[in-house]
Formats: structure tokens, C-alpha cells, sequence
């Protein structure tokens, strides 16, 4: 083992050559060094204000579901370890992935039949796209080659999901312009128990219908949007765009990285609609936050379609595709969740986030506090003060991240609730001082 970096070390060589996530080259702000984990617990290498152990408040972006140093994660990756961490897909296959396959048609809403296991988020979006498009190009249609979504989503940030990101406000504004342009519907108006708006659904049913020829799917997070800017919306909408879908011949695509697994107090959040997409992805959650790992899954229409056309194969194949190390972790994962009561657990966490945030509802510059599953938001007035949120969050023993004027925590499903509590003090704290 080579000898151990001091914490000063490590921040000064991260500075030099390390890239963070939507960061600047050299970072402006300095990153808390953890040296481990375990149960919702991040271990920092030095003390920061005063703390050397964090409750993490954001299960590394709704990844860790189950805690971190899960004794039963840890021993699927450890008997996969000693069997092969990794061998090629492409002519070969092995148990860890077909069973993961298997378990993830057998979980996900009914006609979802066949499995695309790519090794990220985005990966997982640019499949679903291509499998969308190369549906219509199969059936004779390759005019059918633009998206529909509506504003304020979050799909990734290679370039077809970067797409689809709300085009306003977002991360990826700069590239507009650049990137294929893409049809908008408005945000869907907000509110996950409020009625329909009349007016909002004829405008997706229009809009829809008017580029129907040129549409080759609609892709949206269902019920909530995510790092778009975490907004709930009622299922209702959902169902209008399955209705309009198959009216125009458009497919519908649901990128369920985000609220998979539970998050929004159903397994997924499409349960919410009763109804089901062509084209569902999922990531995050998937292998409890253990490594990369994310799926496309598709009915047997779209694959069937695909597989009779001029180029009768869907041309994407990852190096580490089907990766066995992270299908072992991600079943047990699996496993581990559906094994208990989870949607007890996600609802205590979603009852202690509503008391412990209603506080937050009177502090000066909140515009609004809202909960769903075990998810909580805390919406301010103002871009928050990453620096300064993050610094009060840490000196309550939390960790969040919170971006633009929001500071929300979605806690692992394992987290007490003293602890969640405690993430609740932390929010709170953030909004009044960020
Ligand atoms: C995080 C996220 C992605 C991208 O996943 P990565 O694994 O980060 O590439 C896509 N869609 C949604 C809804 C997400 O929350």
C-alpha cells in the first residue's frame, strides 16, 4: 500500500488536477475530505466546525438508500469479487446480470419485458432515446426524430439527455444552440395532490398533436422533477400524456433514475398514474449506491420494432456493459429493499421531514416547503449561499448540497429518526443562513 495522504495533501493535490461535478479548474470551494462511511454516516478526515461525523442528508444524490458499509451490499460485492469482477458482454453472459434483468421486468410496471443495462444515468437516457428513435426509423418513420418534455426537467448531462433539460436556468444553458432542439412543453403546474389544470392539459394534448409527424417520443420524470428543480406534479398529467401518446404514435418515455426504488413513497413513481411508459430508466438507487450502474427497459413493441427494421440491431454496446460486480450489488440491493417494509420506512422519514421542516415555513425568504416520500424541500426566495448553507448544514453534523434556491435533503431509508430530525435542524439552519 502506497503511504497515506495527510488531509492537506489530498485538498491540495485535488486542487490541482481534480475535476468536481459542475465545477471550475481550480475549485473555488474547498471539498470536505471523508475518509469513510457507514450507516448514514460520512467519517471526515480532519474536523470541520467542530464535527468529524456527518448524517448525510442526501444519500450521495439519492443513491444509498440502504446506508453506506451495508453489511449484506458488502458481502454480495465481496462474493462477486472472488468469482470475476468483470468480463465482456458482448457474446457472453453471466448470472449476476440475468438475474438483475430478470428481477427488474418482474418489479417494473407490466408491459416493460426486456432490459438494457448501461453504467450511468445518462447512458441509460441516450439509449432510450436511440431506441426511440430507431423505433420510427424501422417502422419507415424517420421524420420521427424530435422529443417532447416539459420544462424544468433533469435527464443528465451527455448530450441527448442534455437536450431535455429545461433549457431556462439550468446547467446547460450555454449550449443552446448547440444541442438538438427539442419541443417544450410549459412546466407542469405544481402540486402533487392539486387538480388538474384544464387549461395546462390542453396545452400538452396540443402541442403533442401539432408535431405528432416529427415526434418520436416524450420523455419526462414522472410526479417529481429532480435536480430540474425538485417540483411535484399530480399523476394526472401522466396519464394525459399516455392518452395523447397513443392517440399521435409517440412513444413515451419515463426516466425514473431519480424517484426509483421508493423515493416517492411507490417502488416507482409511475405507480402514482397507474399507467405504463414504452421506455423507463433507471440509476441511482439501483445498486443501493454502491458503484455506476443504470437500465433501459423497453415493451416488447419498441424492441420488436427495432429488431425488424433495415438495421435489425440496436447499435450500443458499453465496454462495461452488464458490469457483474455492480448487477451482484444491485440485486442484493434490490433484495435488501423489497425484504422489509420500505414503504413504512419512507413513510416515518416523510412524516418526520413534514414536522421537522414546517419551522422552516416561517423563516424569512422561503417562498415553500414541500414533502413527498422521503423527500423534503425547502424553496427559497434568493439563489442560496452554497458556502454559507453548506457551512451551517455542517455545523448541525448534516451534510446537503443544496443549488440554486434550494436546499432539500432526501435521507437513506435507514435513517432513525433522531437522525432525520437532526437533517431537518440542519435544512432549517441552511435556509436561514444561505
Ligand atoms: C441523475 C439523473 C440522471 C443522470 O444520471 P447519471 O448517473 O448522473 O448520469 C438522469 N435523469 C435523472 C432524472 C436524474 O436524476
Amino acid at each position: 500500500m502506497p503511504e497515506a495522504l495527510s488531509p492537506a495533501e489530498l485538498r491540495s493535490l485535488d486542487r490541482a488536477h481534480v475535476w468536481h461535478p459542475y465545477g471550475p479548474m481550480p475549485g473555488r470551494q474547498e471539498p470536505l475530505v471523508v475518509e469513510s462511511a457507514s450507516g448514514v454516516r460520512l467519517r471526515l478526515a480532519e474536523p470541520a466546525h467542530g464535527q468529524l461525523e456527518l448524517v448525510d442528508g442526501m444519500s450521495s444524490w439519492w443513491s444509498a438508500v440502504h446506508g453506506y458499509n451495508h453489511p449484506v451490499l458488502n458481502e454480495a460485492a465481496r462474493g462477486q469479487l472472488g468469482r470475476m469482477s468483470h468480463v465482456m458482454f458482448g457474446g457472453l453472459t453471466h448470472e449476476p446480470a440475468v438475474r438483475l434483468a430478470t428481477r427488474l421486468v418482474e418489479i417494473t410496471p407490466e408491459p416493460l419485458r426486456h432490459v438494457f443495462l448501461a453504467d450511468s444515468g445518462s447512458v441509460s437516457v441516450e439509449v432510450a432515446v436511440k431506441m426511440c428513435l430507431q423505433y420510427w426509423r424501422s417502422a419507415g418513420r424517420p421524420a420521427k426524430q424530435r422529443l417532447l418534455t416539459w420544462r424544468g426537467g433533469y435527464h443528465g448531462d451527455t448530450w441527448q439527455p442534455m437536450s431535455v433539460c429545461d433549457p431556462e436556468g439550468g446547467m446547460h444553458e450555454l449550449w443552446s444552440g448547440v444541442l438538438p432542439r427539442q419541443i417544450f412543453a410549459d412546466e407542469p403546474p405544481a402540486g402533487f395532490d392539486a387538480d388538474p389544470d384544464a387549461a395546462y392539459v390542453r396545452h400538452l394534448r396540443e402541442l403533442i398533436a401539432e408535431h405528432a409527424d416529427r415526434l418520436a417520443a416524450v420523455i419526462v420524470e414522472p410526479v417529481v422533477q429532480g435536480a430540474g428543480g425538485m417540483r411535484f406534479h399530480s399523476p394526472a398529467y401522466l396519464r394525459v400524456l399516455r392518452e395523447a401518446c397513443d392517440e399521435h404514435d409517440v412513444l413515451l418515455v419515463f426516466d425514473e433514475i431519480a424517484t426509483g426504488f421508493g423515493r416517492t413513497g411507490k417502488l416507482f413513481a409511475a405507480e402514482h398514474s397507474g399507467i405504463s411508459p414504452d421506455v423507463m430508466c433507471v440509476g441511482k438507487a439501483l445498486t443501493g449506491g454502491y458503484l455506476t450502474m443504470a437500465a433501459t427497459l423497453c415493451t416488447s413493441r419498441v424492441a420488436e420494432g427495432i429488431s425488424r427494421g433495415e438495421v435489425p440491431v440496436l447499435a450500443h454496446g458499453p465496454t462495461f456493459m452488464g458490469n457483474p460486480l455492480a448487477a451482484a450489488v444491485a440485486s442484493a440491493s434490490i433484495d435488501l429493499l423489497l425484504g422489509q417494509d420500505w414503504e413504512r420506512e419512507v413513510r416515518r422519514i416523510g412524516t418526520g421531514l413534514r414536522e421537522g421542516l414546517a419551522p422552516a415555513a416561517e423563516l424569512p425568504g422561503v417562498r415553500d416547503v414541500r414533502v413527498l416520500g422521503a423527500i423534503g424541500v425547502v424553496q427559497l426566495d434568493h439563489e442560496v449561499d452554497m458556502a454559507a448553507a453548506t457551512r451551517a448544514a455542517v455545523r448541525e453534523g448534516v451534510w446537503l448540497r443544496p443549488f440554486r434556491d434550494l436546499v432539500y435533503t432526501m435521507p437513506p431509508y435507514v435513517t432513525g429518526d433522531d437522525d432525520v430530525a437532526r437533517i431537518c435542524r440542519a435544512v432549517c439552519a441552511a435556509a436561514r443562513e444561505g
